[in-house]
């Protein structure tokens, strides 16, 4: 399909490249699909800061009525400042700092996702010196297959996020013990990019398990909360540019098996904000190599680290040209030899001075831009106000 309609090229000169261009068109239908699919069963909604946190699209997401996962104090003070309200933020992490537990304390926020006992017995004595009963929910390591990458897989017992699931009547005996923490949830996130519903499925089912295991000891929560991960169609943008929310819910409501009162939590990043974003560059040189061509561009991994650091693929178009296709290795200015977005991509005929759109760069794109060789920070526009 032809998309390069779909960026106001027009208004690009005025920009420096490389620079996000956010359709705030796509970020709405996304946010209209997640929440009435999720307010058909009753789900709740916290959207994972870490994929994107730009103040923009922050207050678009808090618009919808979202509540907020977050994995740092930082995280927390920017849902708070985009107005995400306290009672539904939830602060998740394997290595939350003394300051970011005393920070989260003071918010009153909803509830820590706890990963260790050593950690419960810090938030347990953080919290009894200001007085207060903090809420918290066990993060367990299900150990189920999430079909991804390696290093976006996080629900094996090799990973090092969670409580065995041989271990959580261990821990919940220790929260019995505190007098200032309450079990409120049980947490799991099995990894991220996950398209195939039977991963989710898997988790239920451990869930299941692990409520009757619950049962016994005449324990029941009062939510549980299985996490984000839901992938995104990054070699097609356009044919799904709206993840399947539909399936994804109807998937959890069909196999899980809850008890009376019980909410079911979510928390989506890659979905909600993957597609909405693209990184815009400029061709700077195009380099005849030996056996290749290569087109050099001003964004670097610095700006977009995926590729480099999974080795994940986005989609990459020549938003300038229509000469017929060739291919190119596309490449940045950063002096690393991960430093490339593709190999023997097939762009239309490439020059200096195109506009190159890397697709599906909403999440853990902009988020996780770096200043390595002292290179500026990538800049940002919105498809409403440019
Ligand atoms: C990263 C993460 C998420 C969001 O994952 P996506 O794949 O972006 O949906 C949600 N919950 C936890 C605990 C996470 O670590």
């Amino acid at each position: 399909m032809d998309t390069k309609g779909k960026f106001p090229l027009d208004k690009f000169p005025k920009l420096e490249t490389p620079f996000y261009y956010y359709d705030i068109n796509v970020l709405n239908r996304t946010l209209d699909s997640l929440t009435t699919e999720a307010e058909k069963f009753n789900f709740k909604v916290h959207y994972a800061l870490k994929a994107n946190a730009n103040p923009r699209i922050l207050s678009i997401i808090h618009g919808y009525g979202l509540g907020a996962d977050c994995v740092s104090g930082g995280e927390i003070r920017a849902a708070i400042q985009a107005g995400f309200p306290v009672s539904r933020i939830v602060f998740a992490g394997v290595g939350k700092a003394d300051w970011e537990i005393n920070l989260a304390l003071d918010y009153n926020i909803f509830c820590f996702n706890v990963e260790s006992i050593p950690e419960l017995e810090v938030i347990n004595e953080f919290a009894a010196k200001k007085g207060k009963t903090a809420n918290i929910a066990v993060r367990i390591n299900p150990n189920v297959k999430a079909d991804t990458h390696h290093y976006i897989s996080t629900g094996r017992e090799e990973n090092k996020f969670g409580i065995a699931l041989g271990d959580v009547e261990k821990f919940i005996d220790a929260v019995e013990s505190f007098s200032n923490v309450k079990l409120v949830g049980l947490h799991f996130h099995i990894g991220s990019q996950i398209l195939e519903m039977n991963n989710f499925a898997g988790l239920c089912s451990r869930v299941n398990e692990l409520q009757d295991q619950l049962a016994k000891r005449n324990m029941v929560v009062e939510h549980i909360n299985v996490g984000g991960g839901l992938g995104i169609d990054y070699h097609y943008p356009e044919r799904q540019s709206v993840p399947n929310f539909a399936d994804y819910f109807k998937t959890f409501r069909s196999m899980l098996k809850l008890r009376d009162g019980q909410t079911v939590h979510f928390e989506p990043g890659r979905s909600v904000v993957g597609q909405c974003g693209s990184l815009i560059t400029k061709v700077l040189y195009v380099k005849e190599g030996t056996n290749k061509q290569f087109s050099i561009v001003d964004a670097g991994m610095t700006d977009l680290i995926r590729p480099a650091l999974y080795q994940a693929y986005h989609k990459i178009e020549n938003c300038s040209s229509e000469k017929p296709i060739q291919k190119y290795d596309v490449v940045g200015p950063i002096c690393e030899s991960s430093d490339c977005f593709g190999k023997d991509v097939e762009l239309n005929g490439t020059k200096r001075g195109d506009y190159l759109a890397i697709r599906s760069a909403g999440a853990y794109g902009e988020v996780m831009a770096s200043q390595y060789n002292l290179r500026r920070l990538p800049q940002a526009c919105f498809s409403d106000d440019i």
